[in-house]
């Protein structure tokens, strides 16, 4: 049986909490949601701390994010959530923060699509990274788009991270998977660079994912990033190669 709308209520504040005990938020910043029925989406309002919250805070919105429900103003990123709805039938809660190592990341226009550690390709595959998009406009939503059905969670160039899932705690607990890799890619960076897992390996770990119960494909073309993308630029001797679609960061040898 689901739970009651108070329960949910409840799952968000605790949820909240969590976000912004662990940093990923400053201030107001930052949003959650559950998807009550097919009207229906319950969502954290604009103007509050996610680590301060009661339950009567929290707004109902319909699925185009206008507010239904609710004493407090709807968030202007209300869309970021209601397009993730509206393209993936399976998802039930999104949460959007600005966790500080992966959001540097997305400022510095580097996606975390390395296939450096068998439980990030396990469980997300490979996180693209949007391009920068004015928030609470089209303009933030649109690069999401394309990478919205295949992936569980998306960077926001020059923004933050969004991730989703069957349930609120699903998608709590990709968003600190990411920023958990994204400390562990840094460190990799600053040691001189990770080494990537070779496709052989990848592929192993992508077949077996349908047994995990991840659903969405997490992966692209050339995404992730496996040993023998970088053994083929140093093949060809070049300096520079950018990946043809999109998402993929630049790779640089000197
Ligand atoms: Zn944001």
């Amino acid at each position: 049986m689901g739970k009651t709308e108070r329960e949910y209520r409840q799952d968000i504040v605790d949820i909240g909490r969590l976000v912004y005990e662990k940093g990923w938020v400053a201030a107001n910043d930052g949003n959650i949601s559950i998807r009550l029925d097919q009207d229906r989406i319950l969502a954290t309002p604009t103007g509050v701390s996610k680590g301060m919250m009661h339950v009567d805070d929290l707004i109902i919105v319909d699925m185009q994010g206008k507010k239904i429900e609710g004493r407090k103003e709807c968030t202007s990123e209300i869309a970021m959530h209601t397009i993730i709805y509206s393209m993936r039938p399976d998802v039930r809660s999104v949460v959007h923060t600005h966790p500080p190592v992966s959001t540097g990341f997305a400022a510095a226009s580097k996606p975390l699509n390395m296939a450096l550690c068998p439980e990030i390709v396990l469980s997300l595959g490979c996180v693209p990274l949007a391009e920068y998009g004015l928030p609470g406009t089209p303009a933030l939503t649109d690069p999401m788009r394309p990478y919205i059905p295949n992936y569980d969670a998306i960077m926001m160039g020059n923004h933050g991270v969004v991730c989703y899932g069957e349930d609120v705690y699903k998608a709590f607990f990709r968003m600190e998977t990411v920023e958990h890799f994204a400390r562990i890619s840094l460190v990799a960076e600053l040691l001189g660079g990770g080494k990537l897992l070779p496709r052989a390996e990848v592929d192993k770990l992508f077949s077996s994912r349908g047994r995990y119960g991840f659903k969405a494909a997490g992966a692209g073309p050339g995404c992730p990033v496996v040993a023998e993308d970088l053994e083929q630029v140093q093949d060809q001797d070049r300096f520079y190669v950018t990946f043809q679609h999109s998402g993929i960061r630049s790779l640089e040898f000197t």
